[in-house]
């Protein structure tokens, strides 16, 4: 009960921001933007766990840029919900913030307007496009469906569209799951976001989701080509917006000048 309380007032709307969280999920997306900033080397987040969190001081706002980290089986970055979701409990009970900011990369969509390097904030729901599961109440929680929080002043700061972003455990799709993105008018498809939004929805701790197109799902190119292909500047268009955006926060902002 403590523990709520003192949540609740650390995350109180009209509190300026001196301590937030980004979280990436890959090194290769986050790295610039730490560099950018000049925070320190990184340190182990919690004993055991790969994750690794850089930290310093932007302006007035104490930053915390976390990674999910390196697979010490398998050598490459614990990008995917499971991680993700583990990271983001962790982060939460270790560093407090006041905020979350999840950025990376992820899939875009011609038909509503995505080009390789177009940066998107959450808007619409949160969704899950591969868990199917068709028993009743249990397809719900598959899907899970979490209204993102809209953030209508950073929209308007950075200039982003927004949309719907659905998160799954594959880089490809599969023809239902795309029929999914029709419907849904899905922008953005990624490996993370819905299972970082639905632990911080459970904290009480406010979410904001920045995704830059590496690869067009429904582009005939394979995804991983072009991911690997754009990655770099992709990346580079998603620190832009991510500086600007933290260094604004730095200046001494509250959760609620970010929304109006
Ligand atoms: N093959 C890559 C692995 C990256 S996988 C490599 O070896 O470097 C994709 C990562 O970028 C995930 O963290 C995911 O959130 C995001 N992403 C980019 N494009 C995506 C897509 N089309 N579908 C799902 N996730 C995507």
């Amino acid at each position: 009960m403590l523990m709520y309380s003192e949540r609740m007032k650390t995350t109180s709307p009209h509190v300026k921001l001196d301590r937030i969280a980004l979280l990436y999920a890959m090194k290769a997306e986050g790295t610039p933007l730490a560099e950018r900033l000049g925070l320190d080397a990184e340190t182990e987040l919690h004993r055991g766990l790969p994750a690794r969190v850089r930290q310093g001081r932007v302006g007035r706002t104490e930053v915390f840029l976390v990674f999910n980290g390196c697979d010490p089986v398998h050598d490459v970055d614990r990008i995917g919900l499971e991680h993700a979701a583990v990271t983001t409990w962790v982060l939460a009970e270790a560093l407090k913030p006041q905020i979350i900011v999840n950025a990376g990369t992820c899939g875009g969509f011609q038909a509503r307007g995505g080009a390789i390097g177009t940066t998107y904030l959450a808007g619409g729901d949160y969704l899950i496009h591969d868990h199917r599961i068709p028993l009743p109440g249990f397809d719900a929680l598959g899907i899970s469906r979490l209204p993102a929080t809209r953030f209508r002043a950073v929209e308007a700061r950075l200039n982003l569209p927004i949309g719907p972003v659905s998160s799954g455990s594959s880089l490809d799709a599969t023809e239902a799951e795309r029929s999914f993105f029709e419907k849904e008018g899905v922008v953005a498809k990624d490996m993370e976001a819905a299972a970082i939004a639905r632990v911080a929805a459970d904290l009480h701790i406010p979410l904001m989701t920045m995704k830059a197109v590496t690869d067009l799902v429904d582009h005939p190119e394979p995804a991983e080509d072009a991911f690997l292909r754009n990655l770099q500047s992709t990346t580079m268009k998603l620190t832009d917006h991510m500086e600007q955006l933290v260094r604004w926060i730095g200046e001494g902002v509250t959760e609620a000048d970010l929304k109006n």
